[in-house]
């Protein structure tokens, strides 16, 4: 690696002290200082970290045959597919590893576990292209990757991506999205801080329309992540040599990590069969031959110095990153032990002769839970019931529950007084909704019910029954609300227990099913004597009508001044020589008039006046009757549904008393979900503790 010529300024920023040593000895010595660096990333993937976290990374990003997979088949000694189009049709991770013997592993992210072992550089070529067939078919793009792990003598300490090409414009043939699907694939990479963009640019062509520059501008702003690779020296038209000697120099575009020009093997050289070897002697004669670009800093030419300034870039990418990747890490390890924590050990772990006390805890638990819910002693339930069984989160759910997970309102699971209070108001605002009307037309119609209802009363007597009979017919509207709350307020115990059981028993699904059960049958049993008891209330509202309460004298004669008023003739102002003198007053003429019309028994208007009268006390009795019904109901679904409900479970559950050993274990047999997610949780914290680890040891 170090072979040829000093490294360039700007690549090596960040190990700005080996440039200042000149002695080979020196050089090698502060490589060894970077090497736990630069080794970093392969431990890591060694230990399966990109599963979690970012890990530095190199892609190769350009037009379509601008020579992305040429350059890197020069950095890894791998002949990639190449050729013309789209030959690279989905990410192809390389990660390269220095070893004494040749072995490389392919697969694809889509099938992980169908690991090829390869012998052989050709073989692995072959992998690529087979993979590439798998995962693509004939003509199409894929997201998952192709990945091969390189074990081999002279390949650098690198991981370097091949993308496929920016597509501009589609050919016949290709699908219509290919350019959306390509685009996003390299966003994919771009976006990731921890990904290092080689742009591939053909020397032969302006800077200013080759793609991947502007792209990389755009994730990359502050260009530390950035280098441009020329390619194609030897296809540049002659004379416009001085034109990629300026990009080279970093003055037409320029980059912070500047340029490396490259000259691979060319679609002839290969026909030729020329080997890697032979390609790398050949690239170094010709920059050192070359009448312009050998007069120029030998640093900036050969696949061997971008592999340099690569190996350096990428131990800076490292240390730039190393902070973020260990509170990545930390954070990580932290949630999966969390993680571990709350689904427990499992019930391997638990004696059998716990098992019955555990599962009268976890029932207890779930007991105390309900009552709080149902009470609205919410407090209670999120401190103290879950301390029974601290291992079991109350918050944890596996997603495919996610429907039965909540009470089916604002309240959730953990709320059910507060659902059910909302009932409670939709139930009043239902009653409040049978009110009868009170209008001219409403009085009307009582007119001509009271004639023709008349019993037994003589002249100017309201009749008590016609009184009674009307407002026993009003109330026969209470009686649906009143069901209807019973049945929604049911609804929410079934879902909200069904909740709580979810929270309380997520790993256990045969002891969650007991629980929904017996919850059920204790809801119903409630729902059932609810029913009664809001029956009889209602009955005793129609039998008989009866009220203590002042508010409906004060009522009637609220409304009783007011209706008379109306009827009475306007007053006029008392004359006196002709001027307007003191307080107004009823003529006595009008008055006497006023008398005959409607104090007088038999006409038409007194009749209105009494049948007024009625719908005065028909409808201030509705009023008192309605809210003390209203809350009558109210209070009792709450005695017989929500206060009594948490007693009641507990009765009919009863703790360990009810529990026997061959139940306990079946409560207890665990969801086979669990076991696996507990796997991998297990897993994932190893993983994760053991990167921890390799990073500490990298700082140390
Ligand atoms: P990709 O599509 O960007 O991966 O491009 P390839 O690496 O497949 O290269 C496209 C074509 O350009 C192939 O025929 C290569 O042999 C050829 N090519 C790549 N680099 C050079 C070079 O430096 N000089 C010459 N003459 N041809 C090259
Ligand atoms: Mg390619």
């Amino acid at each position: 690696m170090t072979d040829e010529g000093c490294p360039s300024q700007d690549s090596f920023a960040d190990l700005a002290h080996i440039e200042d040593q000149d002695s080979p000895a020196d050089l090698a010595h502060m490589e060894d200082l970077a090497r736990p660096l630069v080794e970093l990333p392969d431990k890591l993937r060694g230990i399966g970290l990109e599963k979690d976290v970012a890990i530095p990374q190199i892609a190769v990003i350009g037009d379509q045959s601008s020579g992305k997979s040429s350059v890197l088949e020069a950095i890894s000694g791998i002949p990639f597919p190449r050729g013309s189009g789209l030959v690279t049709r989905c990410a192809t991770e390389l990660r390269m590893q220095i070893a004494e013997t040749f072995l490389a592993r392919a697969y694809t992210t889509e099938k992980r576990d169908a690991v090829a072992t390869l012998g052989t550089v050709a073989g692995v070529e072959r992998a690529i292209a087979q993979l590439t067939e798998d995962l693509c078919g004939a003509q199409g793009f894929s997201a998952e990757s192709i990945v091969i792990e390189l074990a081999a003598p002279h390949v650098p300490h690198l991981t370097v991506i091949d993308l496929p090409g920016i597509v501009r414009t589609t050919t016949a043939g290709q699908a219509q999205g290919v350019i959306q699907q390509v685009d996003g694939l390299l966003r994919s990479y771009m976006k990731q801080p921890s990904t290092i963009m080689l742009v591939v640019v053909p020397s032969n062509q302006d800077v200013a329309t080759v793609g991947g520059l502007e792209l990389a501008a755009e994730y990359d702003p502050d260009g530390v992540r950035t280098m441009g690779v020329l390619t194609k020296p030897d296809l540049i038209n002659p004379g416009a040599e001085r034109d990629a000697v300026a990009v080279l120099l970093n003055e037409t575009k320029p980059l912070k990590l500047g340029y490396v020009m490259v000259k691979n093997r060319s679609q002839r050289d290969i026909a030729d069969d020329m080997s890697l070897a032979d390609a790398h002697a050949a690239e170094r004669a010709y920059f050192a031959e070359h009448c312009l670009f050998g007069a120029l800093d030998g640093a900036l030419f050969t696949v061997a110095h971008l592999k340099q300034r690569l190996s350096a870039l990428l131990v800076a990418r490292i240390r730039a990153e190393l902070p973020r990747m260990r509170a990545e890490i930390d954070a990580a390890l932290a949630a999966a032990r969390a993680g571990l924590a709350r689904l427990g050990r499992g019930l391997e772990h638990c004696p059998p002769e716990e098992r019955v006390a555990a599962v009268a805890r976890h029932v207890d638990a779930y007991s105390a839970c309900v009552a709080g819910s149902t009470t609205g002693r919410y407090g209670g339930w999120l401190t103290g019931a879950f301390d029974a069984d601290a291992e079991v989160d109350p918050d944890f759910k596996f997603e495919e529950e996610d429907d039965e997970g909540g009470g089916g309102g604002s309240g959730g699971a953990g709320r059910m007084y507060t659902d059910v209070y909302a009932a409670f108001t939709a139930f009043k605002r239902a009653v409040e909704a049978t009110r009868p009307p009170d209008d001219a037309d409403a009085v009307a119609a009582l007119r001509a019910q009271q004639r023709r209802f008349r019993g037994e009363e003589l002249p100017g007597f309201l009749s008590f029954d016609f009184f009674r009979r009307k407002a026993a017919l009003l109330m026969d509207a209470w009686r649906a609300p009143a069901d209807a709350l019973v049945r929604r307020v049911h609804g929410v115990l079934a879902a909200g227990s069904a909740g709580v059981a979810a929270a309380q028993a997520a790993r256990l699904p045969a002891l969650r099913a007991m629980l929904a059960a017996e919850s059920a049958e204790v809801a119903e049993d409630s729902a059932q004597r609810a029913l009664e008891r809001v029956r009889l209330i209602w009955e005793d509202e129609r039998r008989q009508p009866l009220t203590v309460d002042d508010r409906f004298m004060e009522g009637i004669n609220a409304r009783r001044v007011l209706h008379i008023r109306s009827t009475l003739p306007p007053a006029q102002p008392r004359l006196q020589s002709g001027y307007a003198a003191g307080a107004a007053v009823i003529e006595p003429a009008a008055l006497d008039a006023w008398v005959a019309r409607y104090m007088k028994l038999g006409t038409d208007d007194s009749d209105t006046l009494a049948a007024r009268d009625m719908l005065d006390f028909l409808a201030t009795y509705w009023d008192v009757a309605s809210r003390r019904y209203t809350d009558a109901v109210c209070r009792a679904v709450q005695a017989e549904m929500l206060a009594a409900h948490g007693a009641a479970l507990r009765a009919r559950l009863g703790g360990a008393a009810r529990v026997d050993a061959a139940a306990a274990e079946r409560c207890l047999a665990e969801d086979p979900l669990v076991h696996a997610q507990r796997a991998a949780l297990r897993r994932k914290a190893e993983r994760l503790a053991q990167a921890q680890a390799v990073v500490a040891a990298c700082l140390a």
